[in-house]
């Protein structure tokens, strides 16, 4: 089966994604809102997948690591301690006098000339990403959706330690909601203003945060792996020192190569000293030392391992995207990892006019279900449409109950199925009492 390439990869994905229920234009029928997209059936199925397997790689899967689910308003001043209020989370953006385009002055060649209308642009200012809003029926309180999910952590650094004592080094996770007021939201999932992170601060000793930044690289690319995404499509980009943030000493960027796209950000991962900790510090009057065995106090520095789920969700889509031809035909599968597959396995009869069919078909079904919970029930059209269909939306096997099943024809093949793989179109006959070890298997 020759795979093809293919040009316009990424509108085939955005197209299949509203087709199939993964993911919809933000209040769709209200002409959309900029910078909003809402996940349908199949893609909260896949979020919740990708979530869900970064929970059990990073915080699941080891003994250092502690979760965390903090609010996504926050007192003010937190914001104000991390710099966030000032210039430091500011765009510069500039505005064409003639068709009043706004643009991201640093995305641009040329800050004079509108790209859009070849009007004349405005001056630079800095714009601020932070939606403000306002808390209590007085409304005198402000705050903030916040900008990222790592604050969240670092001002519960202290709740952390004296409620769990951790050992050095260790790290607290967290997956959340994050919002931007993006000057140009664009790319479909790549750049938006409601998004989920999925970050990790990682606190370690001073001396020793080379040694820990080594291990971290090596634990973000074995999450990329885990997702199915192939090396030749990852860039390590080692932001230059110029460029740095303040605070941070060494960031790198992983890139991504997306489709329609090329390299651009999937993931940040910097050395953040003991810059975060410290502010909060100084800016709350409490004390967030951690004091070792021996009784020594000192301010952990930071590794930021930091994700973005919608950029993942774009690179796993693009990945597992795939045209081959089949039986004459062309036809497009997702070839999606089975830990990360909307649905685990589809179950029909071959016809849904014969009840004895359906009935033996609903039994394999309640105990598929039962099982993996993430089971579709699919009798619509002809068994070669239902697989194209499945096909599309990833489904790594297929069950049909057929007249063999009922031991009609062939008693030595009475409750047996036909498994069909996605990836390959083959067909196995299983006995259905083998069937959950056989699927387990992949
Ligand atoms: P960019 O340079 O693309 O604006 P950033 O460097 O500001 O991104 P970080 O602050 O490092 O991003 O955020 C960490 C991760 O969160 C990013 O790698 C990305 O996956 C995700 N992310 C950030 N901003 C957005 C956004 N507006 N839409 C979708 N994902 C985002």
């Amino acid at each position: 089966m020759a795979e093809k390439k293919d040009e316009n990869k990424m509108e085939k994905i955005v197209s299949l994604c509203k087709r199939r229920g993964f993911v919809f234009q933000g209040s769709d029928i209200y002409g959309g809102l900029a910078g909003t997209w809402d996940l349908g059936p199949l893609g909260v199925a896949l979020n919740n997948n990708i979530k869900r397997e970064w929970w059990k790689m990073f915080v699941e899967g080891r003994e250092d690591m502690y979760g965390l689910d903090a609010a996504i308003l926050m007192n003010e001043k937190v914001w104000e301690a991390s710099g966030h209020t000032g210039a430091g989370f500011s765009d510069p953006i500039t505005e064409c006098t003639k068709c009043n385009h706004r643009f991201r002055a640093d995305h641009l060649e040329n800050t004079e000339v509108c790209p859009d209308c070849k009007g004349e642009l405005g001056e630079v200012r800095n714009f601020n990403l932070m939606f403000e809003t306002k808390v209590g029926a007085d409304g005198s309180q402000k705050s903030y959706l916040r900008p990222e999910t790592a604050q969240g952590i670092f001002v519960n650094f202290k709740n952390v330690v004296d409620s769990m004592s951790p050992k050095m080094p260790f790290g607290i996770a967290q997956i959340g909601k994050a919002f931007r007021n993006e000057i140009a939201p664009r790319e479909f999932l790549f750049r938006v203003r409601e998004f989920e992170q999925m970050e990790i601060e990682y606190f370690v000793r001073e001396e020793e945060w080379k040694a820990q930044f080594e291990v971290w690289r090596e634990n973000i690319l074995a999450w990329f792996a885990h997702i199915g995404l192939k090396e030749e499509n990852l860039k390590e980009l080692e932001v230059e020192e110029s460029d740095l943030a303040h605070y941070s000493k060494r960031t790198i960027d992983f890139e991504y190569n997306f489709p329609g796209k090329g390299f651009d950000e999937l993931a940040g991962f910097a050395y953040r000293t003991d810059h975060d900790l410290k502010n909060h510090m100084e800016a709350s009057g409490t004390s967030l030392e951690y004091i070792d065995a021996d009784g020594s106090r000192f301010i952990p520095h930071v590794l930021e391992p930091s994700f973005g789920v919608g950029r993942a969700f774009i690179a796993i889509l693009s990945e597992a995207y795939t045209e081959d031809e089949m039986g004459g035909e062309t036809r497009t599968y997702l070839k999606l990892p089975t830990y990360l597959a909307p649905n685990r396995v589809a179950v029909s009869p071959l016809l849904k006019n014969k009840p004895e069919l359906v009935e033996k078909a609903r039994e394999v079904f309640t105990m598929l279900k039962k099982q993996f919970g993430n089971v579709a029930w699919d009798d619509n059209g002809n068994v070669g449409k239902r697989y194209r269909r499945q096909d599309e939306i990833g489904t790594p096997h297929c069950v049909t109950i057929d007249f063999e099943t009922l031991g009609e024809e062939k008693p030595e093949l009475k409750d047996t199925v036909t498994v069909r793989d996605r990836d390959t179109g083959e067909q196995q006959r299983v006995a259905i009492s083998d069937l959950v070890s056989v699927l387990m298997q992949s």
